[in-house]
């Protein structure tokens, strides 16, 4: 049967050119509801402002953490020092930490010499392995590597797209400093303060206080 034979079949009362016209219109514009519905991997900019003298900040999209986009809802950033770069959360998948080391690699080749947590939630750790082959320290709270422990199984089954198909338990990377107390960070000429909580957004808060600017994280 004709597509025309079809409509007709339909539609027998009405216009053919009319009919087609109608689904053509139809089908686009459902075609830009959808391509607005889904986020475009290619036309999306990872944004970055600089707030501070060397200090930059990605702010993340306001989604659901169980939707489309939930790897990319975390406020990161990073710190450009003399020396070397501080990096301040790594987002909630290994790809929005990608493109945060691969936004830094753009204005620095300096090494990365930390990557501080500011705590255990996904949305701020999962992008750690991104940054592995950069062999940095990785810096968190004294009660971090624990939390992280506790919840390796949780993050492997309830964020596998986030990690990838083929994530494996190693995959999700705690720290190996453990900031007991008020602790600094030297990058070469910029001061980092690491101040610990032991209860507040979550049981291993950790604030960055950038010295220079002041600005806190
Ligand atoms: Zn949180």
């Amino acid at each position: 049967m004709l597509i025309s034979e079809y409509v007709f079949e339909i539609y027998p009362n009405k216009n053919l050119m009319t009919i087609i016209k109608n689904i053509t219109y139809f089908a686009l514009i459902m075609l830009a509801f959808l391509r607005s519905a889904i986020p475009s991997e290619t036309n999306q900019e990872f944004n970055l402002t600089e707030i501070a003298k060397n200090n930059y900040v990605h702010t993340g999209n306001h989604a659901s953490i169980e939707g489309i986009g939930n790897d990319d809802i975390a406020n990161i950033g990073f710190i450009v020092g003399n020396n070397c770069v501080a990096v301040i959360d790594t987002g909630g998948s290994i790809k929005t930490g990608e493109k945060l080391k691969n936004t830094i690699r753009k204005i620095t080749k300096k090494p990365i010499c930390y990557v501080i947590n500011t705590h255990v939630h996904f949305d701020h750790i999962l992008g750690n392995k991104a940054f592995l082959e950069e062999n940095p320290n990785f810096v968190g709270h004294k009660d971090l590597a624990e939390a992280i422990n506790r919840n390796r199984d949780f993050f492997l089954t309830q964020f596998k797209n986030n990690l990838g198909p083929k994530a494996k338990a190693s995959d999700v990377i705690g720290p190996n400093i453990l900031i007991e107390e008020s602790t600094r960070l030297e990058l070469g000429g910029r001061t980092l303060t690491l101040i610990p909580f032991s209860i507040s957004h979550s049981y291993n808060d950790l604030i960055v206080i950038d010295n220079k600017t002041k600005t806190k994280t």
